[in-house]
Parts: C-alpha cells; structure tokens; sequence
C-alpha cells in the first residue's frame, strides 16, 4: 500500500467513527437497498429493517405508474401515509399500520429513515420505466416485437408445466395500404392506434396484445383454449367492424382478418406461430374479414 491510499484510509476511518448511531443504522438499511431494483423487495427490506425502531404490523406500498400494489402483514387500526416523491417523480405510496398511534417521535425518525428508501425507489423507477419503453410500441401502447419473443416463451413452458391452455391470435388490417395511399401516412398511424385500442378493450386482465410487424396484432391468451380463443377474436373482428374512424371531414371504416392456434403438445414456437399466421392468410384468401381458427 503506497502512503497516499494509507491517508485515504486513515482519513476514512476517523470520518466512521464520527458518524451518529442513528446514520450507521441509516448506512446498514442503505446497503441493503442497493441490492435490488425490485419495488417489492425494496419495500419489504426496509420494512424489516426499521421495525426494530419503528414497529409495525403491517405495510402497503403502491405505484400507480406501474400497476403495483405490495402488502404484507396484519392489517391494524393505526397507520401513517407517505406518498413518496423526489425531483418531480412520483415514488408511490407507503402505508405503515399497527395497533397503536404513531407518536410524532415516531414519525419525525420514520421521516428520516424514509431519506434511505427515496433514491432506491428513483433507480427502480428508472430502470422499470428503461425497461417498460424497450418492451413497447410508442405508437399504438402496446407490447413489441422483442416483448412477444419473451412472452411467448414463458407462457409456453407455463402453459406446459400446468396443464393449462394457451392460444394465440394473428390479427391484420385488411386492405390497409388503400388508407396510407387514399388519405395518407397519418391518417395510417391513427387507424393503428384505434385498431390496437378496439383490440385491448375486448380483453381481460391476463391477456396480452402484441404489435407483431405494420399493421399485424397478436395476442396471447394464456389459461384459453381454442373454443374461447376463437369467440374472442370473432368478438374482436365484430368490434373493430362497427367502429368508424373519423378523419377530418372523412369518416373511414374498417376489417380486420384474423388467425387463431390453440398450443398442442408437440409444438415448439415457430409451429405455434406459423398455424396462426397461416390460419390469418386463409382468412385472407377467403375474403377477409373473417376468423379461421385451426384445432
Ligand atoms: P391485406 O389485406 O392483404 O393485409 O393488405 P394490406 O394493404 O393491409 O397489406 P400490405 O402488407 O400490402 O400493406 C401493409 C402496409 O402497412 C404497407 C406499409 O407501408 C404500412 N405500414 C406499416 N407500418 C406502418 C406504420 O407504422 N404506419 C403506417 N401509416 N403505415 C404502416
Ligand atoms: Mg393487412
Ligand atoms: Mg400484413
């Protein structure tokens, strides 16, 4: 060790001894933040790490950004809020809750100790939020390419591990290229929005939809078998046939032809696909605006 880093770290260590109990506890519950950028873990790591000086009997943490909402414990009478909140960016919520008041003592080192908990939930947010605009289409909301390429393979081996069904749809505009060349390009992205908003509105919670290329949709409906697969894209089919698109002073209607698969035992992804991409162009070929599902 040369004497320039021996004065580092004898200058180091003088500035720790110095440091208040209360800023060691903060520097223990900050290194334990740092090993994850998960909301969940973040907020059940630093509820186990104050409970020894601000005791709880449960905790609720929310973000409305990201669909999430974290609880753990027993829900008692008493409890403190906190929305969360650094530079403009909304962190989420924090509930503590137990069985009697938090005292202003309590709360004032609470207040500290959620200093810790801030810039953790800001990396988090960062990170989800990179993540969410990789896996996402800006112009339509949905999920993209490179998301479908994830999900599928996980929903197969789920659906595979638990017996369960998984069915897939292939949707395209028909005669779409007509709408880019008869009113333009813009007029294009504002059918892709509607069509993608028509589709969404037709499905549950668990169902994803895809924008796999142009004008192709797909969706992945996991725990479906082919009969609720095929009467879902029919509903699909009717809803986005009833829709009119309202485009300055030209009103434009549209359809949509549509493929379905439904997972069998033997399929490897590109098998699972290809059906309902061939199922679509019979559609096609039949003179669109139809449903062909294969069994
Ligand atoms: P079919 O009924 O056989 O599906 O005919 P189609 O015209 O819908 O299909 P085709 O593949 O011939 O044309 C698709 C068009 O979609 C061509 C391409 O320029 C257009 N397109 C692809 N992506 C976008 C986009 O993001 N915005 C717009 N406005 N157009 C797009
Ligand atoms: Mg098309
Ligand atoms: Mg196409």
């Amino acid at each position: 060790m040369n004497n320039k880093s021996a004065n580092l770290a004898i200058i180091s260590n003088n500035t720790f001894e110095a440091t208040k109990a209360v800023n060691l506890h903060h520097y223990d519950i900050s290194s334990a933040l740092q090993t994850t950028l998960e909301f969940n873990e973040l907020i059940a790591i630093f509820s186990s790490k104050i409970a020894n000086k601000i005791p709880h009997s449960a905790f609720v943490y929310k973000n409305t950004e990201f669909g999430l909402e974290v609880k753990s414990g027993i829900f008692t009478r008493h409890s403190c809020n906190y929305a969360l909140k650094v530079e403009q960016q909304q962190l989420g919520e924090l509930k503590l809750m137990r069985n009697h008041k938090f005292s202003e003592a309590d709360l004032q080192l609470l207040e500290t100790l959620l200093c810790c908990l801030i810039y953790p939930l800001k990396n988090a947010t960062l990170f989800h939020q990179a993540l969410k605009m990789a896996h996402t289409d800006p112009l339509t909301q949905t999920h993209n390419r490179t998301a479908f390429n994830d999900s599928i393979k996980r929903e197969m081996s789920l659906a595979t591990r638990n017996s369960k069904s998984l069915s897939l749809i292939f949707f395209d505009i028909d005669h779409f290229k007509n709408i880019n060349d008869v009113y333009g390009h813009d007029c294009g992205d504002i059918t892709l929005t509607f069509s993608a908003k028509w589709i969404k509105e037709n499905l549950r919670e668990s169902d994803i939809v895809f924008r796999y290329g142009g004008e192709e949709f797909v969706i992945l409906l996991s725990d479906t078998d082919a009969n609720g697969a095929e009467l879902l894209a029919e509903r699909i089919r009717a809803s986005i046939e009833s829709h009119t698109i309202a485009y300055g002073m030209e009103t434009i209607k549209i359809t949509a032809s549509l493929g379905v698969s439904t997972l069998r035992g033997n399929d490897t992804i590109e098998s699972f696909i290809q059906r309902a991409d061939k199922a679509m162009y019979l559609a096609k070929n039949k003179g669109r605006n139809q449903v062909i599902a294969t069994r």
